[in-house]
């Protein structure tokens, strides 16, 4: 902390603004004063985080002179007003901060808790991502410690076992005549002395609890208490060889096992057509690090993280890796951040978040499609989790893997700039070839009213089913239509929480905010002008298309692809196996069917609208249109049936349509990093947007001037806004943004610090700060 003297944090969480009560022993402040310095002489004072958005760590002291204080990194219990709450011990207290809260009103830290300490450099980590997001360091910290349970020393189990009761009825001949055969089969599962839950035993043995339970009763099962510590996630073999790899693959593997066994901090970006065998090559980096003993983590975006990539992990090293996503149940998190703590769990697999993890030996980081927008998470800290990857790699000194066949402009001007490797895979694997991209100028098409494929798109379809082969059909746009409106009075149905059109869904019958979540029934009538009958859909959403799809080709099988109709990502892999097996013919589809999928006889590739992305004022507009586009592409022909891909568009001239249509992705880039430098954004310049939110449009507006009067006024930088947001109002919330704009050689978040640091954000306003926004809405 700098300046002289210093307010504690303890003593900063008073103010009015902070909802957290001011913390301080009663008992012991009331206490005799010469209780005042044995106290403090003895028991040392530390800082402890605690996963709350506060400024900084707060000071408490140990309970008693016996106790040594903790290390830094442990994790203890304290309390903080009237609640009690686990935290991290952060360091000792600085002589600073001392003298502003006597020690005597400390309060004393209830608990050490027996975890693992939290490692320096996830400690570092949380530090530096608080510090670069402009976020409270507490808040960062939560993401460290998601999972609460898991810091407590886990529950003994309670598992079953075969008693000598019950071997001896297992042995006796007979079959049947004293055991019926679910309990036999029980007895069985349980012989060779396997701790299971009756659930488990149960699960394994093909039966029902009550059988278990059962067998319990008449004294042939036992129960008994375990230690509560999940047995270890099975080892892999981690040394099993591979496929044969091409010599392509071959250099590329060779190249990212260098680095991966020099150790050190690197960043080597795996570019490589798709198709191309990218995954494989990896594995090959992943193996040597699981060899050599390190721990490794994979980020994959959610939607890429199907039972296809575990399978292939699976068939490659023998054994499943842990995973960590949305779809993972609250006990394996728990099972799987203890596995990881203890270095138990050796390779991770999982979403953004699992970068928070706290492995104690890590030794590879891999980001597989590592363009994909959904590594930036945009609510609460909003960071970018490739980014902040390169930076967990950077303070551990590993190397790290950027894998992608679009990478970011970001990765490819790094490149440029020679500040990561590029190892490049430029064919498919086993000759398979390469797409032909055609566009569709939709300029010229005549489709009729509610219609929406082209008449090339559906000959080819025909041809395609005719073929005995499955097509795709690519839209980016859920539900059934993506407005409603009356035809006699014109009034659109919007949602009464959000500045967004309702999204009507089909096969719920609902009409939806895709923003907020509100839902209603389609009316009968038009709210407005109460007409009967006169509502009707505009434009399409997926389910429109199956329609349209059904009513041509009836002999069709059509499976839907889209992210709420799947309850996870283990539905969709069901449904990706489904495609595989070839039980449907065309699946429709949108972004969740561009991800990592192969299908062997998917032949045809149609996007239905490749506009929908290029419109609002996302400075990465055509860049992801580009990647998006790019990898549904990339479904078609894999294997040895040659893929054709059409895309509908009204703007076959655009850049990005045309760069798509020749195969030019790096004359695309180019061109796009020509506009983005000339333009001083993004990686050429910083940017970051402060988006004010108020419960009314005055608070919204008063607090948006006093930050605008506020704002600096220095070289390099200029201020953008205040003005409506595009989502104006979003959970009632109004909301008003600034762009900032910065040349690349201003400290961007010390500016903001100091700008925000002079604004009172007060009453219902809230100010949140996105560094690098990927979201403009
Ligand atoms: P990418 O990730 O680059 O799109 P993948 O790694 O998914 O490519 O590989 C595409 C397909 O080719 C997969 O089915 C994969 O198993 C197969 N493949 C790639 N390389 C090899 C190889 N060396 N031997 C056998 N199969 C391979
Ligand atoms: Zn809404």
């Amino acid at each position: 902390m700098a300046g002289a003297n210093p307010p504690t944090a303890q003593s900063r969480l008073a103010g009015p603004a902070m909802s957290v009560a001011m913390p301080g022993c009663r008992a012991n402040s009331a206490g005799a004063a010469d209780q005042r310095a044995d106290l403090s002489a003895a028991a040392p004072r530390v800082r402890v985080m605690l996963p709350l958005p506060l400024p900084e760590p707060l000071d408490y002291r140990v309970p008693d002179a016996s106790t040594a204080a903790p290390e830094p990194g442990t994790f203890v219990r304290v309390t903080l007003g009237s609640r009690r709450l686990i935290g991290v011990v952060w360091g000792k207290a600085d002589a600073e901060s001392a003298p502003a809260i006597p020690f005597e009103r400390l309060k004393p830290i209830n608990e050490i808790l027996p975890t693992p300490p939290l490692q320096p450099e996830l400690r570092r980590f949380v530090e530096r991502v608080a510090l670069y997001t402009l976020s409270p360091p507490g808040a960062v910290l939560r993401m460290a410690m998601s999972v609460e349970a898991a810091l407590m020393p886990p529950p003994p189990r309670r598992v079953c076992a075969a008693t000598s009761a019950g071997l001896a009825a297992l042995a006796e001949p007979g079959d049947g005549k004293k055991l019926t055969t679910a309990r036999r089969r029980v007895l069985e599962t349980l012989r060779d002395g396997a701790a299971y839950s009756v659930a488990e035993a149960a699960r394994r043995a093909g039966c029902g609890a009550a059988v278990v339970r059962g067998l319990i009763a008449a004294g042939q099962v036992g129960e008994r208490l375990l230690p509560g510590e999940m047995p270890s996630p099975p080892p892999g073999a981690w040394d099993a060889l591979g496929p044969k790899l091409s010599s392509d693959q071959l250099a590329a593997a060779r190249r990212l096992v260098e680095r991966t066994g020099a150790g050190g901090f690197s960043v080597t970006v795996l570019d490589g057509v798709t198709g191309s065998g990218k995954t494989e090559t990896y594995f090959e980096a992943i193996a040597r690090s699981l060899a050599a003993g390190r721990q490794v983590l994979v980020l994959l975006p959610e939607i890429a993280l199907g039972a296809q990539w575990l399978d292939r992990f699976r068939r490659r090293f023998g054994a499943a890796p842990v995973e960590w996503h949305s779809d993972v149940s609250h006990t394996a998190r728990r099972d799987a951040w203890r596995a990881i703590a203890s270095g138990r769990a050796r390779i991770v697999v999982g979403a953004r978040s699992a970068l928070f993890l706290p492995f104690p030996e890590l030794g590879l980081i891999i980001v597989d499609e590592e363009h994909d927008p959904s590594f930036k998470q945009d609510d609460g800290v909003s960071y970018q989790a490739r980014d902040m990857a390169v930076l967990r790699a950077s303070l551990a000194h590993i190397p790290i893997v950027l894998v992608s066949a679009t990478p970011s402009l970001e990765t490819v001007v790094n490149i440029a700039r020679g500040r990561y490797q590029r190892v490049h895979l430029p064919r498919r694997h086993a000759e398979a070839s390469l797409p032909e991209i055609t566009l569709v100028d939709m300029r010229r098409e005549r489709v009729a009213p509610g219609h929406f494929l082209s008449a090339p798109l559906a000959l080819a379809l025909g041809q395609t089913l005719a073929a005995g082969e499955q097509s795709l059909l690519f839209l980016n746009r859920r539900g059934y239509a993506p407005l409603t409106l009356c035809r006699a009075c014109g009034h659109r149905l919007q949602c009464p929480s959000c500045t967004a059109w309702l999204v009507e869904h089909r096969f719920t019958g609902r009409l939806q905010c895709h923003h907020c979540g509100y839902a209603m029934p389609v009316p009968a009538l038009c709210p407005e002008c109460l007409a009967a009958g006169t509502l009707v859909p505009c434009g399409p959403g997926v389910e429109r298309i199956r329609e349209e799809v059904a009513a041509r080709f009836p002999e069709a099988r059509i499976a839907l692809m889209v992210s709420d109709l799947l309850p996870g990502p283990r539905a969709a892999a069901e449904l990706a196996d489904a495609m595989v097996a070839h039980r449907y013919d065309v699946l429709i589809g949108t972004q969740i069917v561009a991800k990592g999928h192969h299908f062997p006889m998917l032949t045809l590739v149609g996007v239905v609208d490749a506009d929908l992305g290029l419109t609002g004022g996302d400075l990465r507009a055509a860049e992801r249109t580009y990647q998006l586009l790019h990898q549904v592409a990339g479904r078609a022909g894999r294997e040895d049936r040659p893929g054709r891909v059409l895309i509908q568009t009204y703007m076959p001239d655009q850049p990005v349509m045309q760069a798509l249509a020749k195969g030019d992705r790096d004359g695309f880039l180019a061109a796009e990093a020509n506009a983005r430098r000339a333009a001083g954004l993004p990686p050429f310049g910083r940017l970051a947007a402060l988006i004010v939110s108020a419960g009314d449009p005055d608070t919204a507006d008063f607090t948006a001037r006093a930050l605008a009067r506020a704002a600096p006024q220095l070289p390099g930088i200029s201020v953008l806004g205040p003005a409506p947001a595009p989502l104006a109002i979003l959970r009632r919330r109004h909301r008003r943004r600034f762009l900032v704009k910065a040349e690349r050689s201003v400290n961007l978040q010390a500016v903001l610090r100091d700008w925000l640091g002079r604004v009172r954000i007060g009453g219902s306003a809230r100010l949140q700060v996105d560094i690098d926004p990927y979201s403009f809405s």
